[in-house]
């Protein structure tokens, strides 16, 4: 579970802050880096073990039933006062964090 970044109490990234009144959902997404599959099921999951909101931009190629190399590029994104947790698990993981 993640600290709010407001008061520093565990809480819930999907609710308001019960101490403070943080509200996770009003914070913008940041793309902290980007993956190529499979890799982005692992951050996924990986993130979101850590209680970190994920969402994965994927470029959709409409001509391209299958995506190859640089084309089938994933985005992950996390909201703004998640961006230090969440890169410093990647880290820890060895996932590479531009
Ligand atoms: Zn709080």
């Amino acid at each position: 579970m993640m600290n709010c970044p407001s008061c520093e109490q565990p809480f819930d990234t999907s609710k308001t802050c019960p101490i403070c009144g943080f509200d996770p959902r009003k914070s913008s997404w940041v793309v902290i880096t980007k993956v190529y599959p499979p890799n982005d099921m692992i951050v996924e999951s990986l993130l979101t073990s850590f209680g970190i909101p994920v969402k994965t931009i994927r470029k959709e190629i409409s001509q391209m039933p299958v995506a190859i190399g640089p084309l089938a590029e994933v985005a992950i994104a996390v909201p703004e006062f998640a961006v230090k947790e969440a890169k410093a698990f990647l880290d820890e993981a060895e996932f590479i964090v531009e």
